[in-house]
């Protein structure tokens, strides 16, 4: 029995071109999913389309989760979003420290400053972490506990039920190579660790931890069953609203 309800986030990163091609596939996965009860299902469009996007979902119970935001409310910040405009957009999750996002130079204080920002704008902040590499030492474990730790500075614990970490090994995202069942437990369980060692342990439990990184419809089922995570984070196959249904059903 899990401790969390599933939670399957769609990430559409610069995907598609146009509105109306964004509200096709939002529709498609809108009549696809409606049997799937138990279930939080959360699609991130490129931010400007979500106002289409929550038009064309209507009174569909899936949420909108910005891709990016930045860590000041409002100001000088060409090209960038606030938590507080996603909320006044209707958006309820951010992805935060995305590794493409990371790659332009976000930093881990960056994470948590933007971590910190979302809270205070009633957004739930999907933070990923995830090394570029994996050495046979296992030092990047090291380097997963380091973005760990810096995301949390100054969260307080009440609202770590408003936190998912997102793993999401660099060298699995768009790659198509998906890290193992074993090696996803194992991560899980590396968090869990964590942040039960920085945090008091019942405050870590709410922390919701999924994985991402080429889950596409025939790997799902058993990453789900047996990777101890709470869903996922999915980039190419949320595209496809075929793919996307079948993974949501592997969580169900
Ligand atoms: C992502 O971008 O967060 C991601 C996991 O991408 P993909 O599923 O395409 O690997």
């Amino acid at each position: 029995m899990k401790q969390h309800q599933p939670l399957i986030i769609g990430n559409w990163k610069m995907n598609p071109t146009t509105a109306v091609e964004a509200k096709t596939i939002v529709t498609s996965v809108k009549s696809s999913i409606k049997k799937f009860a138990g279930a939080t299902i959360v699609i991130a469009p490129p931010a400007l389309f979500i106002r289409e996007v929550k038009k064309a979902l209507g009174s569909s119970a899936i949420a909108l989760a910005g891709q990016t935001m930045h860590e000041a409310p409002v100001g000088a910040q060409t090209g960038e979003v606030s938590a507080g405009m996603l909320t006044a957009a209707g958006v309820t999750y951010v992805i935060i420290g995305h590794s493409e996002r990371r790659t332009l130079g976000e930093s881990d204080e960056q994470v948590n400053k933007k971590t910190v920002a979302a809270l205070k704008s009633k957004l739930t902040a999907v933070v990923c972490i995830g090394e570029k590499d994996r050495d046979s030492q296992g030092n990047f474990f090291m380097h997963i506990e380091a973005q760990l730790v810096a995301i949390f500075k100054d969260v307080p614990t009440a609202r770590f039920k408003d936190i998912v970490i997102a793993y999401e090994p660099i060298w699995a995202i768009g790659t198509g190579k998906t890290a193992s069942v074993e090696d996803v437990l194992e991560m899980q369980l590396f968090i869990k660790k964590t942040l039960t060692k920085h945090f008091a342990k019942a405050s870590a439990a709410k922390v919701r931890i999924i994985y991402g990184g080429s889950v596409n419809a025939d790997n799902a089922t058993s990453l789900y069953a047996s990777g101890g995570i709470s869903g996922f984070l999915v980039g190419g196959a949320s595209l496809k609203p075929a793919d996307f249904t079948k993974i949501i059903a592997a969580t169900l």
